[in-house]
């Protein structure tokens, strides 16, 4: 089994040493990690708000990697990245990505304009704000996030619901046009089990919507979003089972940005929920 998104220290909102999430993936018998750490936000602020590592900390982080990858040769290590997408900062980003030889790199939406909506700290602004609305723009992010080609992988595209507002109206469109996209653009999105330990208690996505994106022949990969060795492989079991609910065989997996197909059955081990 494969844990594709594992965050490190240099973000200031994540614990442990990186050799620690390494060492926790081995004893939990993960064939392949991927470190998928925040990329720098454009500007200073990624830093100054513990959001993400600081623009000089990025060579610092791949060599880290490459480090580890020597260390504990019984582990496959990638360099991965979690990519924030906000519209008008395309051009950043690209530049920033071909410095590197990442593995994969992940696009996440975590604003919608200027509102962090996933941020505990920005939680009150749902109040004000109309549930259905907040979907539409999201949904409408990540098609547009897929479009940049910027990414390999869609992280957690569910999100939305992060703190368990739900919408009122139909969104079945609106998902069927975001797996359709997403297809077309051959991006993979990410089993993300981080849900289960938020206010909504599920994982992303949920059954329903991953569901349609196997309708339409996403592929996926499996991610904790560890920010914590503890967490690495966290609930796997039930991540799974999820996809093959939902009526996947398959995930892939990521090498210099190329995808490979495994078969489900062909990893040996499966996390179980600690
Ligand atoms: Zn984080
Ligand atoms: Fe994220
Ligand atoms: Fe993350
Ligand atoms: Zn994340």
């Amino acid at each position: 089994m494969i844990d594709y998104h594992i965050h490190t220290n240099l973000c200031g909102h994540a614990i442990g040493e990186m050799a620690d999430y390494v060492k926790e993936a081995i004893s939990s018998d993960l064939e392949e990690i991927g470190f998928n750490d925040h990329l720098p936000l454009n500007g200073d602020s990624g830093k100054e708000q513990n959001l993400s590592m600081a623009f000089d900390e990025l060579p610092h982080y791949v060599s880290e990697v490459m480090n580890l990858r020597k260390s504990y040769p019984e582990i496959r290590i990638k360099l991965g990245i979690e990519a924030d997408f906000t519209p008008g900062t395309e051009s950043y980003t690209r530049e920033l990505l071909t410095r590197y030889d990442f593995d994969y790199v992940m696009g996440s939406v975590h604003y919608i304009g200027e509102w962090a909506f996933d941020h505990p700290g920005e939680r009150k602004e749902w109040d004000s704000r109309d549930v259905d609305s907040v979907y539409k723009e999201y949904f409408e992010l990540l098609r547009k996030s897929a479009r940049t080609s910027l990414f390999d992988i869609i992280g957690h595209c569910d999100l939305v619901k992060k703190f368990g507002n739900r919408p009122v109206g139909e969104i079945s469109k609106d998902l069927d046009d975001t797996a359709k996209v997403f297809k077309e653009c051959g991006v993979a999105i990410e089993i993300n089990t981080s849900g289960l330990r938020k206010p909504v208690s599920e994982i992303y996505p949920s059954c329903e919507i991953l569901q349609v994106y196997r309708k339409y022949d996403v592929p996926i990969v499996f991610g904790s979003d560890a920010h914590t060795p503890d967490d690495v492989g966290r609930d796997f079991d039930k991540a799974v089972s999820l996809a093959r609910q939902a009526g996947y065989q398959e995930f892939v997996t990521f090498e210099n940005r190329n995808m490979k197909h495994q078969k489900l059955d062909d990893s040996k081990s499966i996390v179980s929920s600690q």
